[in-house]
């Protein structure tokens, strides 16, 4: 099956853009996944083929019309998850791109300006999705990122089927640092436990750095490991301290 990508924006040139080079590029010339866009201001109905409008309350900027990314979206259809690019929106995880990935596609809706009439999204079945708590000057680099993402996880995409197991956030941790050839690089050697060829002490050793890593780097990540480890079979949650 052929994962479909549809992206919706008013720069249909951005793509694929660097979704046409290496692994994702490599899988779209083998129709593993494909890519559509869809211009939004083909939408518009006035002869200026105005797409927004000044902010109601007044500010900076322009708001997209809910009329013309209503009648983008349905032309699309629900039949794929439709998500639109804001930093209003759930962070995207690991998990979601995962599930993503298992299903037949994704449409992704492209804010510009200062983004979206905030009706459409209780008009239309669209999931609000941010790539992190910056601000971008539009949704396609999130659109890029986010399907990146979800190509690299088809079957067939990677070179080998079980790299991406172990990886970062897979296990809810940080992934465990990684070293290569020449064993010894400006008086810097890789970890003996690397070369011992024990499997035993080699994983024993990357859960014990992946866990250190994350404890340091990402209290938030640990925080949230160490909850869902301390669940109790209801599903209730024990306090950490008992
Ligand atoms: N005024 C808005 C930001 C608009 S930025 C606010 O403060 O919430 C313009 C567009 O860029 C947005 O509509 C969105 O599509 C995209 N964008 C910006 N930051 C993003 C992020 N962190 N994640 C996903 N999309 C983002």
């Amino acid at each position: 099956m052929t994962f479909a990508a549809t992206v919706l924006t008013l720069y249909p040139d951005m793509f694929p853009g660097p979704l046409g080079a290496s692994i994702a590029g490599r899988a779209l010339n083998e129709r593993k996944w494909s890519l559509d866009t869809v211009q939004i201001r083909d939408f518009a109905t006035d002869k200026h083929r105005t797409v927004d409008d000044t902010p109601a309350g007044g500010g900076a900027g322009m708001v997209l019309k809910p009329d013309i990314l209503a009648a983008a979206c349905d032309s699309v259809g629900y039949d794929r998850p439709m998500l639109a690019m804001t930093p209003r929106g759930a962070p995207l995880t690991q998990e979601r791109v995962r599930a993503l990935a298992a299903g037949p596609g994704v449409s992704i809706l492209c804010g510009r300006f200062e983004g979206f009439d905030e009706r459409l999204f209780d008009a239309r079945p669209i999931e609000q999705v941010s790539i992190g708590d910056y601000v971008l000057s539009g949704g396609e680099m999130g659109a890029l990122v986010l399907l990146d993402a979800c190509i690299r996880l088809l079957p067939g995409v990677m070179g080998a089927p079980s790299s991406g197991v172990e990886e970062s956030f897979e296990s809810g941790l940080l992934e465990y640092p990684q070293y290569t050839r020449p064993v010894e690089w400006e008086g810097r050697t890789i970890p003996e436990v690397l070369r011992s060829g024990d499997h035993a002490r080699i994983a024993a050793w990357r859960t014990h750095q992946a866990q250190t890593d994350t404890r340091l780097r990402r209290p938030d990540l640990w925080e949230r490991h160490e909850g869902a480890r301390v669940q109790s079979p209801s599903g209730a949650r024990r306090q950490k301290d008992e």
